[in-house]
């Protein structure tokens, strides 16, 4: 079956991958770099070394490395870097709150319906718990949605041991000037061949 991406993927050598020093989300000159890892399970992947099934037992059985640390350096502009370990940090606190004040949420609701069953005024931390647990939601979903940079150049796959990653790149004046900067080792890939 052929299937044809949306965007053309770039397949690049990944051991002489050199990025433009421009920012890939906003197209001036870098001034920073930022880390992209790609993220087994998120369906960025094309070969089995990306699929979850293949257990790390039998990735090695088949002779498909790793997918652990695979990270590029991508250079950025000062507002687009991003740290993974701080955006990571945010989450754990991120899932850590909203579970705390889902059950203060849940325990206030309880308070609120059984003071109206005796007719009684609830007090306001009840409400205010209910307001905080909303709150802590929304700032769950603003740390958890993807970064610019990370939809600006995405790693859709390894192939070939690891030899060859495969991105997928938003802007096209930035895959443009990619694919001048790794001309011999990158190639334009708009459809493959799956069994
Ligand atoms: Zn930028």
């Amino acid at each position: 079956m052929k299937i044809e991406f949306e965007k053309p993927i770039v397949r690049a050598n990944l051991d002489r991958i050199t990025f433009p020093q421009q920012c890939p989300v906003c197209g001036v000159r870098s001034d920073s770099v930022t880390k992209i890892t790609a993220i087994p399970g998120r369906e960025q992947y094309l070969r089995p070394s990306w699929d979850p099934r293949f257990s790390p037992s039998r990735r090695r059985l088949a002779g498909i490395s790793e997918l652990e640390k695979k990270t590029l350096m991508v250079p950025v502009c000062q507002d687009h870097k991003y740290e993974a370990e701080d955006e990571c940090r945010s989450r754990i606190l991120c899932v850590v709150s909203d579970g705390t004040l889902m059950a203060v949420a849940l325990f206030a609701v309880f308070n609120i319906t059984n003071d109206l069953s005796l007719s009684r005024m609830t007090g306001f931390w009840a409400y205010a718990s209910m307001g905080l647990f909303a709150l802590s939601l929304g700032l769950t979903y603003f740390v958890f949605r993807p970064h610019p940079i990370e939809r600006a150049v995405r790693i859709v796959g390894f192939d070939n041991g690891f030899q060859y990653v495969w991105l997928e790149i938003e802007k096209e004046e930035y895959r443009d000037a990619f694919l001048e900067e790794n001309k011999i080792h990158a190639e334009l890939i708009s459809w493959i061949m799956k069994a």
